[in-house]
């Protein structure tokens, strides 16, 4: 059983460490436990050191965990890819999803999540290192998305999301950089102040503080090495 609660504690050292390396504050920096693969058990671990915000990737084993957990105030985050066929579960069930990346999803989610007092909290993923069979919009395609999001009522556009090439830890930082500049030139040019990065991994969460990242997605560095089967 990996130590959860000794992985918090690192985690927390190394945030502050590379917060304080850019002079940042690391209550700027959101954590979001990537639990894909974890079991509810675990989860209620970890929500027990205080971590409250929660991310799935894979909608066919998010939902029973969900259900099983409805007594915790779990924010939960969806981060992976969607098909816009199940948009309707995710709009349901999740309060964030970061993996935005077609016009028809957000229309399908639009949809799904309209009547609901909270709207859907929105990034849109960007293939940042436009590799080819990546998830994620391509660059060109990102202002649009954005607009149809600042235009569809029950979503809320915050920011932007990648996940940079893998196995290519120097080239991360490079690639958070562009992102946060991506992000900035939205801003000013759909005259909308996205607030969100959500960028940085287990194995590159430092270089993504040192680009200005408000929110981490960390799996592995919470609950120990990920095997392929779910729990
Ligand atoms: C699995 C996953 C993570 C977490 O990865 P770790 O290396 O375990 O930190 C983050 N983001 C996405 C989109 C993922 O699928």
């Amino acid at each position: 059983m990996p130590d959860i609660a000794h992985n918090w504690k690192m985690i927390q050292e190394r945030i502050a460490r590379a917060a304080q390396a850019c002079n940042r504050d690391s209550k700027d920096i959101e954590i979001i436990a990537v639990s894909k693969a974890q079991s509810p058990d675990a989860i209620r671990q970890a929500f027990a050191l205080g971590i409250h915000h929660f991310a799935e990737n894979y909608l066919q084993e998010a939902l029973p965990k969900i259900n099983a957990l409805q007594d915790l105030p779990i924010t939960w985050h969806f981060i992976g890819h969607l098909q816009s066929n199940k948009a309707a579960l995710v709009a349901e069930h999740f309060s964030w999803i970061h993996s935005i990346d077609s016009t028809k999803l957000i229309q399908k989610l639009q949809k799904a999540r309209e009547g609901n007092p909270s709207p859907l909290q929105c990034c849109v993923e960007v293939n940042i290192d436009e590799e080819d069979n990546k998830s994620g919009a391509s660059i060109e395609a990102v202002a649009a998305l954005c607009e149809d999001i600042i235009k569809s009522p029950a979503l809320r556009l915050r920011g932007l999301m990648c996940i940079p090439k893998a196995n290519a830890p120097d080239k991360a930082l490079g690639a958070f950089l562009r992102l946060a500049n991506l992000k900035s030139e939205l801003s000013e040019t759909l005259a909308y102040p996205l607030d969100t990065l959500s960028m940085g991994m287990s194995a590159d969460f430092e270089a993504a503080i040192a680009a200005g990242t408000t929110m981490l997605r960390l799996g592995q560095a919470l609950f120990g090495v990920r095997h392929d089967k779910p729990y």
